[in-house]
């Protein structure tokens, strides 16, 4: 069994000086959810530099900026654990050599700064996936607590991201948006942090509406372990996580499904915290929906979706 997580806040969180230990190796050992070595190897993980929604401009960038250079030197000190993958195969193969596969990513669009010739930034630092909004608005549109849809601007970054090779993710994104993205979008997205809404009546939870369609679009739904978006009951077990997993079967998921744990940016349920009890989690997967799909959620799925992307090439928009 490999692991492939499609979202965790842990570069962000540990940059912000949270959950630290001494010194300066902070990414191998610390007290956040994820390190290093607590993951061992076989770990493919997407790291997020987070960017709130009110951070714009010049704020924006300087943030963007420094977290990426942080992330740049936490992934140097640490070579002979970790590798930062720039396509599927380089994840293939450092996943298959027992290390740990760091995919950036960045969540929230105001990393852009309103600004599209940034794209190319975003191309240079390698990052593979960007989640288009954080919970409010931004340059580009609007998360879940609004419904206004995509801005100009938002509208005409999708097809720049997608001919980047940088895959558009709908976490976050309101209703009006994720219908107006699917209207432009050329490429197949994803919602890389995300559960089932019949499930649990979340509105950062994906509707069947908008499931089936990622399904139709051959796209990627990590499932999330933030308690609020699993179940109204605290501290949730395996069954009330187990339960989205099986609606997205039945709504024809079984090649979408992945993971978006999004651990060090929520707290999670004690069975799932710290980030090693993942390994657990494959085991109870594997137990519950038997070895194939269990080894497509916990990593084949995802590293299919980023070969296919890749494989897509530069493909037209739709307007
Ligand atoms: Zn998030």
């Amino acid at each position: 069994m490999f692991l492939l997580d499609l979202h965790c806040d842990t570069i962000t969180r540990l940059y912000r000086g949270e959950h630290l230990q001494s010194g300066d190796n902070q990414l191998r050992e610390n007290q956040a959810h994820l390190s290093l070595k607590r993951m061992g190897g076989g770990w493919g993980q997407c790291f997020a530099i987070f960017l709130p929604d009110e951070y714009c401009g010049q704020r924006a960038i300087e943030e963007f900026e420094t977290c990426y250079a942080y992330f740049q030197h936490q992934i140097a000190e640490n070579q002979d654990l970790v590798q930062q993958v720039r396509t599927a195969e380089e994840m293939e193969s450092v996943i298959k050599a027992e290390k740990i596969a760091a995919v950036l990513t960045v969540e929230g669009g105001s990393v852009l700064a309103g600004d599209l010739s940034r794209v190319q930034t975003l191309v240079d630092a390698v990052v593979k996936i960007l989640t288009f909004t954080w919970n409010g608005r931004n340059e580009l549109a609007s998360g879940t607590l609004t419904d206004e849809g995509l801005t100009p601007l938002g509208r005409a970054v999708i097809p720049l991201l997608e001919q980047g090779g940088i895959i558009i993710d709908v976490s976050h994104l309101n209703e009006t948006g994720f219908w107006e993205l699917d209207q432009i979008a050329g490429k197949p997205f994803i919602a890389s942090h995300s559960n089932a809404r019949s499930v649990c009546d979340h509105p950062r939870n994906l509707t069947d509406q908008q499931f089936k369609r990622l399904v139709q679009r051959g796209g990627l739904v990590g499932i999330n372990f933030c308690p609020q978006f699993i179940s109204s009951l605290e501290n949730p077990n395996f069954d009330a996580l187990a339960a989205h997993i099986q609606h997205f079967l039945e709504l024809g998921g079984e090649d979408i499904l992945a993971l978006g744990s999004d651990y060090d940016g929520t707290d999670v349920p004690e069975w799932l915290n710290p980030g090693e009890k993942l390994w657990n989690f494959s085991e109870l997967l594997e137990k519950r929906f038997g070895k194939e799909l269990a080894e497509k959620i916990c990593w084949r799925n995802a590293l299919d979706f980023f070969y296919r992307y890749e494989a897509q090439g530069e493909a037209t928009s739709q307007s």
